[in-house]
């Protein structure tokens, strides 16, 4: 399954980028899913919980973000959003535009630390 491996370096990219900014336990991951990315929301979020179990992530939630579709039309200069993947036409003046400046991203953007986070969670010293 295509997205189990995805999910997989996922999970190993966030416990890369925790143990860089100290982040000692990862509640939450943003991703930011463009809607041609092929990958299966769904089957995405089934396989991080299936690929966490056991790692330092364990028990954190993955927060999926649809990107979607922009075009860059060169009649309009303009770029648009499509309300749908396809066709791929300028919503506008429906010109045929094979420009897509969003929507093919995955991108992990954002981890959110939990309780034992010393950056979110700075305790007074006790006295
Ligand atoms: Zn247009």
């Amino acid at each position: 399954m295509h997205e189990l491996s995805i999910a997989h370096s996922l999970v190993e990219l966030a416990i890369e980028a925790a143990e860089k900014t100290g982040t000692k336990r990862v509640k939450t991951l943003y991703l930011k899913l463009g809607v041609l990315s092929g990958v299966v929301k769904e089957a995405l979020e089934f396989s991080f919980d299936v690929v966490v179990q056991g790692t330092p992530l364990e028990g954190a939630r993955l927060v999926i973000e649809d990107i979607p579709v922009k075009v860059f039309c060169p009649d309009c200069k303009q770029a648009h959003i499509l309300p749908e993947p396809f066709p791929m036409r300028c919503p506008v003046c429906k010109r045929r535009t094979g420009q897509v400046l969003e929507g093919r991203e995955m991108e992990l953007y954002a981890l959110e630390g939990g309780e034992e986070d010393a950056g979110s969670d700075v305790k007074p010293p006790d006295r």
